[in-house]
């Protein structure tokens, strides 16, 4: 595949664009693979990108019963950070954070990020507390975070109200180099590098089945047949319950739809990310000028895609306290993802107990900003039957009772 540059620009405009090769085959799936992916979100692209850049590994398939991206990946507020408590998290997500410092150069394709600091805000004496406590983890983690004082905080976001009635902001765990990334532009990168490895993205193509023999994977059915495979990694975010129960084992995962809004357009008015998370609401502006606000989680299991009303009016409610600006903003649109939630708020990245099947998943509100670091771990993990980074994230936990306890770090904030 052609390389995206100024020089390919530039020959491009001269002939009327009419050059530019399709960004991914669409191939006819094959008898067998390797590995099989199930799921063309950030995470299972990412993985098998990893497979095969870093282990050698391209008779590989993304199966995707959608187009790629279309899941959570393309829904989230794209908000990256790595301030997380426990040092298994730290270790994942600032893997992943560093990496996305050089995705764009990585992939040859622009993805937009945007390391333009990350500040959640501390509203309560308990959050000042919390916040210190984290930024001294981060410390010990290698993972650069401060707590800074309100007059910081309106320094970096002078549209913020820090003498608000009902909360006024105390402080602020504060990521400089944090910030986001675009998301669509992340799976299409993945995409495009992994479909230039050889590697077969096969879309509209739903797993309905996964067979098994001797307790191991041979292959998965699929709305276009039959497929072969030697390793299968279940990668599908909300529908991993659904996908496990098909190969034949549970998961400690509960689904529920994560809502976002954004504003009409309008000229900068903020240029880092912030989170309200007692107030709960948090906020960027895009390139385009919307204003990108996340919502609540359903306070029920379900599987739909879509927003609801009352979401948007708790939320913008809340975030009006802290950012009188938006008071006049007209809302332009919302919408809905399914994400994957565990009990202790920390992902899965595993073997399972069927002999060549893998899983990872629970992600929850928050796995934008983990994609290159656990592609990463999946990939070494598939690959070599170990990864340093996914080991404290196996499945056993649930068992053995070795939590991961991120519910302060992840809530429902990112
Ligand atoms: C509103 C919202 C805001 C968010 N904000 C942030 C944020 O600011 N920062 C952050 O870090 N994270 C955020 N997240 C979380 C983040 O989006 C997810 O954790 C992440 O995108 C999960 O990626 P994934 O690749 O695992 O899943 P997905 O992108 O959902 O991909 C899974 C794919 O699997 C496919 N699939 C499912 N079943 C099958 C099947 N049987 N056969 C074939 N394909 C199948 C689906 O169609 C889907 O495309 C947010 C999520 C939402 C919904």
């Amino acid at each position: 595949m052609r390389r995206y540059s100024a020089f390919a620009i530039a020959r491009e405009a001269a002939r009327h664009h009419l050059g530019w090769e399709r960004a991914w085959r669409s191939p006819t799936p094959k008898a067998h693979y390797d590995v099989i992916i199930v799921g063309a979100g950030g995470h299972g692209l990412a993985t098998a990108y990893y497979l095969g850049k870093n282990h050698g590994i391209r008779n590989v398939a993304v199966i995707e019963k959608g187009w790629l991206g279309g899941g959570n990946t393309g829904r989230n507020t794209t908000i990256i950070r790595s301030n997380y408590l426990q040092d298994p998290s730290a270790a994942i997500y600032e893997k992943a954070r560093s990496l996305y410092e050089t995705l764009s150069q990585d992939l040859n394709y622009n993805i937009m990020f945007s390391p333009r600091g990350v500040m959640m805000l501390a509203q309560t004496q308990h959050e000042i507390r919390g916040y210190q406590r984290t930024a001294h983890a981060n410390a010990l983690q290698g993972v650069a975070t401060e707590f800074i004082s309100p007059r910081r905080v309106k320094e970096l976001c002078p549209i913020i109200n820090i003498d608000g009635p009902r909360y006024p902001v105390l402080g602020a765990l504060w990521q400089a180099r944090g910030g986001t990334a675009r998301h669509d532009a992340v799976a299409w990168g993945y995409a495009r590098a992994c479909s230039d490895m050889g590697m077969d993205i096969i879309q509209q193509t739903e797993v309905t089945g996964v067979r098994r023999e001797g307790g191991r994977v041979v292959g998965v059915d699929t709305t276009k047949g039959y497929i072969g495979c030697g390793k299968l990694g279940i990668v599908v975010a909300g529908h991993s319950g659904v996908m496990a129960e098909r190969a034949g084992f549970r998961l400690p995962i509960e689904s529920v739809a994560l809502q976002a809004l954004v504003s009409e357009p309008i000229k900068p008015v903020m240029d880092v990310v912030v989170m309200a998370n007692t107030v709960h609401g948090y906020m960027s502006q895009s390139d385009k000028g919307e204003m990108v606000i996340g919502g609540g989680a359903d306070g029920f299991n379900n599987y739909t895609q879509r927003g609801s009303f009352h979401h948007v009016e708790e939320t913008v409610r809340a975030l009006v306290e802290t950012f009188p600006i938006i008071s006049r903003l007209k809302m332009l649109r919302w919408w809905g993802g399914i994400v994957d939630m565990t009990g202790d708020r920390s992902p899965i990245i595993s073997k399972t107990p069927v002999e060549g099947i893998f899983v990872n998943c629970g992600w929850g509100t928050g796995g934008f900003k983990a994609i290159p670091g656990s592609g990463w771990a999946m990939a070494e993990l598939m690959a070599k039957g170990h990864s340093p980074l996914a080991e404290e994230f196996s499945m056993t936990r649930f068992r053995e009772g070795k939590f991961i306890d991120e519910s302060v770090a992840a809530g429902v904030a990112h």
